[in-house]
């Protein structure tokens, strides 16, 4: 059995690790996801680590952006790989930092309005041209942004 611990918001001693089916609303929709966390027994409250939430994003942020008609982490993914760029090259070529595409893909972040209108773009007209423009400034890119040294704190 687990130990059971005190709650923050009543006191009791009842708050245990658990994976409990918890049902999103989003705009008359409705999602239940298995989300871990930390459930008190007695009030019913939850904490929810970062760790946690981090284990549902990218399914809650899947089926988010599928009602808005925006790009969902997989389209995001499939893009970018047939882009051919890892996330680091993606994040370094369309702003937003090493880890950018890392969040985008996980559902911790939804991508700027104007890289998902590039990558629909790229995604719709998948052409020679195109093909050709991207990888001239993908080059360009690369040329100007040079090897990066340190490290920001701030992604
Ligand atoms: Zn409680």
């Amino acid at each position: 059995m687990t130990k059971k611990t005190q709650c923050p918001i009543c006191g009791e001693f009842e708050v245990s690790r658990q994976i409990r089916a918890v049902t999103h609303t989003f705009k008359g929709h409705k999602l239940e996801v298995m989300q871990p966390g930390e459930y008190c027994d007695a009030c019913g409250e939850s904490v929810l680590s970062p760790a946690d939430l981090k284990a549902t994003a990218k399914e809650i942020e899947q089926w988010r952006s599928e009602i808005l008609g925006r790009l969902t982490p997989q389209d995001v993914k499939r893009i970018r790989n047939g882009l051919k760029l890892n996330q680091k090259e993606a994040g370094a070529i369309f702003g937003g930092g090493p880890n950018a595409f890392s969040r985008y893909e996980n559902g911790l972040a939804r991508i700027p309005k104007a890289v998902e209108f590039l990558f629909k773009m790229l995604d719709q007209y998948p052409n020679e041209t195109t093909s050709k423009a991207v990888s001239s400034v993908i080059n360009l890119s690369h040329f100007v942004s040079g090897p990066r040294k340190g490290k920001h704190a701030h992604g």
